[in-house]
């Protein structure tokens, strides 16, 4: 798979990167050598990027599939050894994330991690948190961190980022149907993000985004997703979320250009979940949803009756934030 250097960051990267939380607790929760199956065969696939954070709970997946891979094939050990990670942080303050960061250490049996971020910055948060982002300036000075920057879903930390000296790259959300993309308190849309993100790159940072299915779903209109992120010079590469092998051969075949024209993944057995990480309790999906089955749970936020969903999707289109996944 194609390679490209992230931004002024001196990593080599995949075009398409893989997302591990559809394997971990939060979603699929498959077993560990299971999950760790499937990171190895996107690594021998080509993928040498992998997106995890904090909140996932999935290093262990990460830890078991190096440990596999380290006891492979010599092409396998070696693409192990070229693997870049990428951890992030919910965390406020310094010690929270200088600990976040101790912690990827640690439970990954890694010298040090790749890429670390401040997760999912809403406007007006990176101010807030800017005893976590001297953390991670620190982490990285001191060799713990090679590039450090924020993930984010807003047109405006995104536009924030390109003139941030301290911010090596930037993971934001994009795709064609503008699902989930905010600026402030309000939506915005893929034209808005795809400025924000040139800005980002005139400027030396590395740009990779998350999203391209709209959290799964644009995934009817599968390449057309891929299509437009692959389309922009900007985009350097794309994370995408996989729960099973045969979402990593799909997108082989895509990017060698052997998928059918009229080929989409069946989704027949997709559920619908609200990320508790995203939700903002607004309210707004219930409204749509006829089955009633959306309710609040006891941290005032969004959670889906799995009995009473009839998988629609109405509901992922009334979500402002993208809280609504379907997996
Ligand atoms: S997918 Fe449809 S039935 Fe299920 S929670 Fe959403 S709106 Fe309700
Ligand atoms: S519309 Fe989205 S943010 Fe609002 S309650 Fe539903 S899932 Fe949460």
């Amino acid at each position: 798979m194609l390679k490209v250097n992230l931004g002024n960051t001196g990593l080599s990267v995949s075009t398409v990167g893989m997302g591990v939380l559809p394997i971990g607790p939060g979603q699929l929760a498959l077993p560990l050598e299971d999950g760790a199956e499937i990171i190895c065969h996107a690594v021998k696939k080509g993928i040498n990027f992998i997106d995890t954070a904090q909140y996932y709970r999935t290093y262990p997946y990460i830890k078991r599939a190096l440990e596999i891979l380290s006891t492979s094939r010599e092409e396998d050990r070696r693409a192990a050894e070229s693997l870049i990670i990428c951890s992030k942080s919910l965390a406020r303050d310094y010690d929270g994330m200088m600990a976040a960061i101790r912690q990827a250490i640690s439970e990954l049996h890694r010298p040090f991690i790749d890429i670390f971020l401040m997760h999912e910055v809403r406007t007006g948060g990176f101010e807030e948190r800017k005893g976590a982002w001297q953390a991670l300036i620190d982490a990285r000075n001191s060799g713990l961190v090679k590039a450090i920057g924020v993930s984010t879903h807003h047109v405006d930390v995104t536009e924030q980022m390109a003139s941030e000296p301290e911010c090596d790259v930037v993971f934001s959300l994009i795709n064609y149907a503008s699902m989930g993309i905010r600026r402030g308190s309000g939506a915005a849309s893929c034209h808005d993000m795809l400025s924000a993100i040139k800005a980002c790159r005139d400027a030396g940072k590395g740009v990779f985004t998350m999203k391209v299915f709209g959290g799964g779903n644009l995934t009817g209109n599968y390449q057309k997703a891929l299509d437009y992120v692959f389309s922009k010079e900007e985009i350097q590469s794309v994370m995408i979320g996989f729960g099973h092998k045969s979402e990593i051969d799909d997108i082989v075949s895509y990017l060698d250009g052997t998928m059918p024209a009229d080929y989409n993944p069946d989704t027949s057995q997709k559920k619908m979940r609200i990320s508790q990480e995203d939700c903002e309790g607004c309210g707004s999906c219930m409204k749509v949803c006829a089955s009633k089955a959306i309710f609040y749970n006891k941290n005032g936020l969004a959670e889906i009756d799995q009995t009473r969903c009839l998988t629609c999707g109405y509901c992922s289109y009334a979500c402002p934030v993208r809280a609504v996944i379907r997996y």
